[in-house]
């Protein structure tokens, strides 16, 4: 079943093999309730609790290949860990990978999902992704799943010299912009790309 999303991948235009491998291995139904095992294949983002979604297959590989192209990543940084898929596809792909998640349900059950099915280079934080993770930091790069009105000023800082953070960036539940900065020497040039329907970045821990 990955394996037919991953052709319908290639048809919408992602041509980054290895993307398109990482999204073949990892199964998605693992990563949604399991009423919604049956939709886990199709091209669209689904509910996963707590006004939350898990992302669109589309946007996920895009996301990653907009990050990958001629820039071979080891270490990432994810911010909004949700279901953990995102994470997941990185983790295929990169040596390590970070990520972030503020809402303390979806943080552990992405923790115990990591478990079960055996992810040993996904690192999880319970935190304010608008800080990032600067513990483990320069990242090769950063991917933000949640949009963003404005970068929040931390995230560039924790790249690496010519990492790059991906981040869809505009007003919460309209039409968003993906945007990807580069850190090189004091610039952070900006190039934009697809445009995208996050929900929205929130500050601080959520307190449920
Ligand atoms: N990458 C996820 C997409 C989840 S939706 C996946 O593949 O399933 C976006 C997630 O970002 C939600 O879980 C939301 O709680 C989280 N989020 C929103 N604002 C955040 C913040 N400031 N810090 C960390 N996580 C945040």
């Amino acid at each position: 079943m990955s394996r037919e999303l991953a052709e319908l991948l290639k048809l919408e235009g992602i041509d980054n093999s290895a993307v398109l491998r990482a999204v073949a291995m990892v199964p998605r139904e693992q990563f949604v309730s399991p009423q919604l095992k049956k939709l886990a294949y199709i091209d669209e983002s689904l509910p996963i609790g707590h006004e939350q979604t898990i992302s669109q297959p589309f946007v996920v590989a895009r996301m990653t290949e907009l990050l990958l192209q001629q820039h071979p990543c080891k270490r990432v940084l994810e911010i909004g860990t949700g279901s953990g898929y995102q994470a997941a596809i990185l983790a295929q792909l990169v040596e390590e990978v970070y990520t972030v998640e503020r809402i303390r349900p979806l943080y552990e059950q992405a923790k115990q999902r990591f478990q079960q099915l055996g992810y040993t280079n996904i690192h999880l934080l319970l935190a304010d992704g608008n800080l990032g993770w600067k513990e483990h930091s320069p990242y090769d790069g950063i991917i933000v799943t949640a949009a963003a009105l404005n970068i929040p000023p931390a995230l560039p800082l924790q790249l690496a010299e010519g990492g790059r953070l991906i981040i869809p960036v505009g007003p919460h539940y309209q039409l968003q912009e993906l945007c990807r900065i580069t850190r090189h020497d004091k610039q952070f040039p900006q190039e934009w790309y697809d445009s995208v329907i996050f929900v929205p970045l929130r500050a601080g821990i959520a307190e449920d």
